[in-house]
């Protein structure tokens, strides 16, 4: 059964406001369409329209994860210092976003920011075996993060849920082809969920283990970074801008153009850092002791959906790509009339019976300007009205969101759009 709704039945309802504190275009729109709730800066919730698009979104980003070998896991938020010390990073020093809290008996626990101690103890359990490398491990948690600003929406949260991977290679060959695919992957993700044409593979500081290390970035004037991106899909973030740089990644100055920018996604080699201080190692065909190569790879599905809505959205609202839309059709019926009201109905179950992901404005006593504001808002991707005009007409009367003009199809011909796009 598709997915599809009757909006009568929707606990939420559209909002005129969004809370006063609200500074964020994203946050502002998913709150007054009743996709999220603002519990307090940087914390919201998920409603039943906010949860399917989450939910479209963490599917896409799973189907490529599986694609490259990813293995799904999910891992427990609370931690121990043990998973932390050894690579010195339990204290608040050495981490600035921390929360911890307390056992009864006084004992220290973190919430998680990362899982990176944590899969490296759980890996070393199964693995010391050439025979048992390369691996990658995935899984879609919840973090915690004492983020000093929480002024972007869901793009910046203190608890939210972020895709992290973890890859395990017997040397940097075998972790660069992973890297490589991985790199792929999240390009693909990108271009999926509708935002691939905004964002570029930016080169940033790689750390101890590799010259760079890689952000996907979505032009933005809601984001906090600033980058110097060419034509060809790739940028330099700001903080490594240098002439050496550019020349190293083969690039000229005069072409590159200053934008601001919202990380999506960040890779990371890792190098020895977690499994050395681990102690995990494996051995060879010749039954010699090696290090082993790790990488990390990291994106927030909420900060994308916040993403989307900032990129893609006009003053009347939100406007879904079809790959994450909530739904693929918004059925309204307008006014109280019995023999049109009878037709909504028969539609509605026709395009379910079809395939149609639809949801069906079947509200009594809503006047047709706000049935048409609240779906501008919804922006799922088409609108369709049924209506004495459009009975009239013999048909129902179709419009894309970013159309201004409808057009009076049959709900056949409707079906022939919408089905053969899924
Ligand atoms: P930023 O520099 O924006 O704080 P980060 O470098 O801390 O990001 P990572 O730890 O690499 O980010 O996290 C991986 C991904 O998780 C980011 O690319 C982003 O999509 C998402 N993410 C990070 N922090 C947050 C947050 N506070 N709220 C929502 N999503 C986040
Ligand atoms: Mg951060």
């Amino acid at each position: 059964m598709t997915n599809n709704m009757r909006q009568s039945h929707l606990f939420t309802k559209t909002r005129k406001e969004a809370p006063a504190d609200e500074v964020s275009k994203n946050a502002e729109l998913l709150i007054k369409a009743g996709f999220v709730h603002k519990e307090m800066a940087g914390v919201y919730s998920y409603l039943p329209l906010g949860l399917l698009v989450i939910n479209k979104i963490i599917k896409i980003i799973r189907e490529e994860m599986n694609a490259i070998g990813g293995q799904e896991v999910v891992m427990a938020s609370l931690q121990e210092r043990a998973t932390w010390e050894p690579t010195d990073q339990w204290s608040d020093e050495n981490v600035d976003i921390w929360f911890k809290t307390k056992l009864k008996n006084d004992t220290e626990l973190g919430l998680a920011w990362s899982h990176e101690g944590m899969v490296t103890k759980i890996l070393k359990e199964y693995v010391s075996s050439y025979r048992d490398l390369p691996k990658a491990v995935y899984h879609f948690q919840t973090k915690f993060r004492n983020e000093t600003r929480a002024k972007s929406g869901i793009m910046r949260c203190r608890e939210f849920v972020m895709k992290d991977m973890y890859s395990f290679s017997k040397d940097q060959a075998e972790h660069d082809i992973f890297y490589k695919e991985a790199t792929e992957a999240y390009k693909n993700i990108f271009k999926r969920v509708g935002i691939g044409h905004l964002t570029y593979l930016t080169s940033a500081s790689g750390g101890v283990f590799a010259k760079f290390s890689h952000e996907f970035q979505t032009l933005t004037s809601a984001g906090e970074d600033t980058i110097y991106r060419d034509e060809s899909g790739v940028a330099i973030n700001k903080e490594v801008y240098t002439d050496e740089v550019i020349s190293s990644l083969g690039l000229q100055k005069d072409k590159l153009v200053e934008e601001r920018a919202a990380e999506v996604g960040n890779i990371f080699t890792l190098g020895n850092r977690y499994t050395k201080a681990h102690n995990f190692t494996y051995t060879n065909e010749k039954g010699e002791e090696q290090e082993i190569v790790m990488g990390c790879y990291g994106i927030g599905p909420g900060r994308l959906m916040g993403a989307v809505v900032e990129v893609l959205s006009d003053d009347k609202g939100i406007i879904w790509p079809e790959t994450i839309a909530p739904f693929t059709l918004h059925l309204l019926v307008l006014g109280e009339d019995k023999a049109v009201r009878d037709e909504a109905e028969k539609n509605f179950k026709t395009l379910v019976e079809a395939g149609v992901e639809v949801l069906f404005d079947d509200r009594s006593d809503i006047s047709p300007g706000e049935k048409f504001a609240d779906a501008d808002l919804l922006g799922v991707p088409y609108r369709a009205v049924v209506s004495a005009r459009s009975i009239k007409e013999n048909g129902i009367e179709i419009k894309k969101r970013t159309e201004e003009k409808g057009k009076i199809v049959t709900v056949d011909e409707l079906i022939g759009l919408l089905v053969t796009k899924n």
